[in-house]
């Protein structure tokens, strides 16, 4: 079976087996950055470009690494060194882009909707590496992997999102993705970064920090979204690390068996103390590992290949 998207711009609009399909095939790919060898010629002579208007480490790395190990020729665009300072539109720069013979663009942008709208002016596949406050889609689709891989399945897990959900677009990309999967999703936080009607998505507003953690399979923490915000949120940052911030204690009062995500970047002291960051209950240097392998699927299955297929179950009679 193919995927049969060319382009990844959301979660929202992608289904159910389509999210399972990429992690089967993330599945098969984590293998390669186990061997000795980790590269694969599956996209050999094919050219990406990195198109990044926004900060970015971990997300830009990862896909210029997943590309090479597809054997893609890569390219990056620094902002900085670009003609977008001298005042050139996105659309112009991407045609141009475009007009190098490139495959595949992935594009970070401060604006939402920015992928979206190069996917109808362009003929080459887009990749959404975060627009705005609106949707991450391969953060989400790491942290699900992440989770079943850990937890061995997603149906029915209780995960608790725990930060500023308003400003937050891997909130967002990560509601979705869950609540198709049939997950339990509970969002906590100070009532203006998580307000009531948030429970339109299909998940649980609650500012009961305590039950929120007790309850949790697992707690997945984002940063507070400082540049997206026109005004300040709540107090201080130190009110909030007192009132919502995850420190060993806060930690030890969740299920023995619950993990701690963060999509990185962490402010340690704020929305989580380095003794949780570094503790064995914490996932989120696998989150890292983990995304190199599902940015490869993301790559590959936009290429038009093919999902691996499950082993069929026999039955006895
Ligand atoms: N790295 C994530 C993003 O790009 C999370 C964050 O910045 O807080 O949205």
């Amino acid at each position: 079976m193919s995927w049969n998207r060319q382009h990844l711009l959301d979660i929202q609009s992608l289904r159910a087996d389509e999210l399972t399909a990429v992690l089967d095939t993330a599945e098969t790919f984590k293998g390669v950055g186990q061997r000795d060898v980790k590269k694969v010629p599956a996209l050999r002579g094919k050219t990406i470009i990195n198109l990044f208007i926004e900060p970015s480490t971990r997300t830009r790395i990862s896909f210029e690494l997943a590309a090479q190990r597809l054997s893609a020729d890569v390219i990056n665009f620094s902002m900085e060194a670009s003609s977008f300072r001298k005042g050139e539109t996105l659309k112009d720069t991407a045609k141009n882009l475009e007009a190098l013979n490139a495959d595949i663009l992935i594009i970070r942008h401060r604006s939402a909707g920015a992928p979206h709208f190069l996917s109808r002016v362009l003929d080459v596949s887009v990749i959404n590496a975060g627009d705005g406050a609106h949707e991450h889609p391969t953060q989400a689709l790491l942290d699900i992997f992440t989770m079943r891989e850990k937890l061995g399945r997603i149906e029915g897990l209780k995960v608790t999102i725990l930060g500023d959900i308003l400003f937050s677009r891997v909130a967002r990309s990560l509601i979705w993705a869950l609540t198709k999967l049939n997950a339990e999703v509970t969002l906590c936080g100070p009532p203006t970064l998580v307000p009531q009607r948030l429970e339109a998505l299909g998940c649980r507003v609650t500012h009961d920090l305590e039950a929120a953690l007790a309850e949790a399979d697992i707690v997945n923490l984002l940063r507070i979204q400082h540049e997206r915000q026109q005004q300040t949120m709540f107090p201080s940052l130190g009110e909030y690390s007192k009132l919502f911030g995850v420190s060993i204690d806060r930690l030890n009062q969740m299920k023995p068996s619950a993990i701690i995500m963060h999509p990185g970047p962490m402010n340690r002291g704020v929305e989580i103390d380095t003794e949780v960051a570094e503790s064995e209950r914490s996932v989120i240097l696998d989150q890292v590992t983990n995304g190199l392998a599902v940015r490869m699927a993301v790559l590959y299955l936009i290429n038009g290949g093919q999902v691996p297929t499950q082993p069929e179950t026999t039955s006895s009679n």
